[in-house]
This record gives C-alpha cells, structure tokens and sequence, in this order.
C-alpha cells in the first residue's frame, strides 16, 4: 500500500473550488458520465484494433444510489486503470488542471460554465462528495487498484481484490450535498446527459 500527498501548492484546494464554483455543483455528474463514457469507447477501439484481447460485449454505465450509506457510484467496464496509471492520471495530472484552475481564478470568476474549459473533470467529483474512492481494474493483466481521497491533498493508492474490468467511483455524499441522493434529482440530471451519450446507463437505488 502506498500512501502521498498530492503535489498541489494549496493545502486544501477542494472547498476552494467548491466555493468558487458553487452554482455548478451537479456538473460533477456530467464529468464521471463522461469518463466512464471514454474508458468504455477507449476499450471499444483496443479490442477493434486487437490492442486488448478480451471481450467488449454491451457494455453499460450504472450509476447506483445507496441513500443510507450516503453514497452515489458510478461503474463503468471500460479500459480501467493500473495502479500506475492512477498515480499518473489522477494524481499528477487531474490534480494539476484543478491546481491551474485556482491560480487563474482565485480572483476572479465565478462565471458558470468554466470548468468544462479547465478539464476539472474527475476533481468535480469533490464538489459534492467529503471523499471520493476510485476501485479499478485495468483490461491489462495486472492487479486492482483502490484510491482514497478524502478532499485533502492526501490520498491512499492501494492493492483490490475487483477481478472485473472497469472501474467504479464512489462519492461519499458530503453533509451540504444530500440533494444528490434523491433518486430524483440524479434522474433528472441523467436524462439530460443521456440523450447525448453513446453508451447506455443504467440506474437504480440500491441499500447496501
Ligand atoms: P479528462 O477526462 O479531460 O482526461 P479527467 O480529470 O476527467 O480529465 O480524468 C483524468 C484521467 O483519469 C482521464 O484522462 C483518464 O485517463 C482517467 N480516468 C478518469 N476516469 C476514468 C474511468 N472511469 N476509467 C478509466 N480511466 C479514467
Ligand atoms: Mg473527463
């Protein structure tokens, strides 16, 4: 098990973009969508190419409400993610967008609609959530990862027992952002995005 600390200059950058970007909360959701949506096309090109020799089936995106746990997951079987490709791409490189992302804007905007031109992307995930955990299993042969970010710069990066590829977020709900468990909040926003997106989704309450 590994355990670090973001490489970011601002001790606790989270509650400073989510102060900053306080009317676009539900975004968070478009931006895991859209992940999900690219790990799954991504794994649809490797295995059109013979880059990645395993089934691609009908592969779907299921986003998953569990209202006493106070968690929202979202699940997707595409390409995953090593554990090195964790470190790699969420900590180094979607933690320096947010990072470039305050120091252009720590004075001044508040516009809605920013984020999308910032690539904030997976951060958005702290916008609703104390601490989001990323479980994920690479198409490669490799073992799991499990990461753990609780809105510090620190995170944990550790070894799974998931044998399935793909990879499922889990947004621990913050205490403010309980609006986001309503079943029909989430509905909503998901019909939205969905009329848009290739890969299909999935939804439905669960109380594990
Ligand atoms: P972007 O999508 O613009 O690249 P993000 O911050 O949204 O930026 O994501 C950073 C990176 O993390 C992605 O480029 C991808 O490599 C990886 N990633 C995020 N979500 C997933 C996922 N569900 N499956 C596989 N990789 C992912
Ligand atoms: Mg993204």
């Amino acid at each position: 098990m590994a355990t670090g600390k973001i490489n970011v200059s601002v001790e606790n950058i989270f509650p400073l973009i989510k102060k900053f970007l306080y009317s676009d909360h539900e975004i968070f959701l478009r931006e895991l969508i859209s992940n999900a949506t690219d790990a799954t096309l991504k794994l649809k090109h490797l295995t059109t190419i013979g880059e990645a020799k395993v089934e691609y089936g009908n592969p779907l995106i299921e986003v998953k409400i569990d209202k006493e746990g106070k968690k929202i997951h979202i699940i997707d079987q595409g390409v995953g993610m090593t554990e090195e490709e964790v470190q790699k791409y969420i900590n180094e490189i979607a933690f320096s967008g947010a990072e470039e992302f305050l120091d252009k804007y720590k004075d001044s905007a508040k516009d809605s609609g920013i984020i999308g031109h910032f690539g904030l992307g997976f951060y958005s995930a702290f916008m609703v959530a104390a601490k989001v955990e990323i479980i994920t299993k690479s198409y490669k042969d490799e073992p799991a990862a499990h990461w753990t970010c609780d809105g510090s710069p620190n995170f944990t990066l550790k070894k799974a027992k998931k044998t399935t590829r793909g990879t499922e977020i889990i947004l621990h709900i913050a205490e403010d952002s309980t609006e986001f468990l309503e079943e029909g909040k989430i509905g909503t926003l998901l019909r939205k995005y969905n009329k848009f997106m290739p890969i299909p989704i999935k939804f439905g309450t669960t109380t594990e």
